[in-house]
């Protein structure tokens, strides 16, 4: 899967992956600007076992691989498991 990228097509735009559009028509590219960046953002998070419980949990990239369970769990102890 590629990036996304946005192509203008008789003053619309349209955010396209893999030659696909995925999203649009937006009426200026900054509404595309936006809703590309936001598609990005969500296709970065991607569901991980968390390193705690192993309980399936939407990470929001590599550096999140905890769930916001035992997150929340360890910073109320202040000890790491
Ligand atoms: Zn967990």
């Amino acid at each position: 899967m590629g990036a996304f990228s946005i192509r203008g097509q008789h003053g619309r735009f349209y955010i396209t992956r893999d030659g696909d559009d995925v999203a649009g028509p937006y009426w200026s590219k900054d509404s595309a600007d936006v809703a590309q960046d936001r598609l990005e953002r969500k296709a970065k998070e991607r569901e991980r076992k968390c390193i705690t419980c192993t309980e399936a949990f939407l990470s929001e990239g590599p550096h999140n691989r905890m769930c916001n369970g035992c997150r929340s769990r360890i910073s109320d102890d202040g000890v790491a498991v």
